[in-house]
């Protein structure tokens, strides 16, 4: 899903997007003239590879989203949180993707290794 830039306003403008079993719903609201909060969550089952056995295994979402974006180059750098869509549409989809991605790029455990890890937590 795309959204164009100027048709967000300060009045937050509510999306819905999905992607296999996994739900993005939020709101966009304008800022200021070229900068637009996305306020959401991610819910829903992705699958992951065990980092330990590295059996894939299903882990189920709900991650709080708070991202600005912009249709300039961002000139504060230090805000990183910062995505910019330069051909004024935001990309929806892409942003619930690149989520997912991170979530799969984390540290997961299955549940076997999982208990493991805990063991070895209490041993110590
Ligand atoms: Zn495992």
């Amino acid at each position: 899903m795309k959204i164009h830039f100027d048709k967000i306003t300060q009045t937050p403008k509510p999306f819905v997007e999905r992607q296999e079993s996994v739900v993005f719903e939020g709101s966009l609201s304008k800022k200021e003239t070229h900068r637009v909060h996305l306020v959401g969550t991610i819910e829903g089952v992705i699958e992951v590879q065990c980092d330990r056995c590295g059996i894939l295994f299903d882990q189920s979402l709900s991650t709080p989203v708070k991202l600005t974006l912009s249709d300039q180059i961002a000139e504060d750098k230090e805000d990183l949180d910062i995505i910019e869509f330069l051909n004024g549409e935001i990309d929806i989809s892409f942003i619930l993707e690149s989520e997912i991605v991170a979530e799969k790029s984390e540290y997961h455990y299955c549940n076997d290794c999982g208990k493991l890890e805990e063991a070895v937590e209490i041993e110590f």
